[in-house]
């Protein structure tokens, strides 16, 4: 038997212990959102302007307008659970 087909047939990690690893990963995520909500921005690099073609002039980013950060999936989806969160408390 080949030594892959060994290792990946025999004791590995079960099923739970795989599920635990991906929620500590996806709680993990969402800590690291929560305290920096913010990335480079993926086009312009973080610096949000460009120099124009004729090299005489700037041009800001169109993706992050400027500011050369942008907010992260996770935030953005830690935001739209407290707002939801939220939401629903005001309205009961
Ligand atoms: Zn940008």
């Amino acid at each position: 038997m080949p030594p892959l087909l060994a290792a990946s047939s025999g004791a590995g990690p079960d099923l739970g212990t795989w599920l635990l690893l991906a929620a500590l990963t996806t709680v993990g995520y969402l800590i690291h959102c929560v305290i920096w909500p913010y990335r480079a921005c993926r086009k312009c690099h973080g610096v949000g302007k460009f120099l124009a073609p004729s090299g005489r002039a700037w041009r800001y980013c169109n993706r992050c307008t400027g500011r050369g950060a942008q907010l992260r999936t996770g935030r953005r989806i830690w935001t739209r659970i407290k707002n939801t969160h939220a939401h629903n408390r005001n309205n009961r």
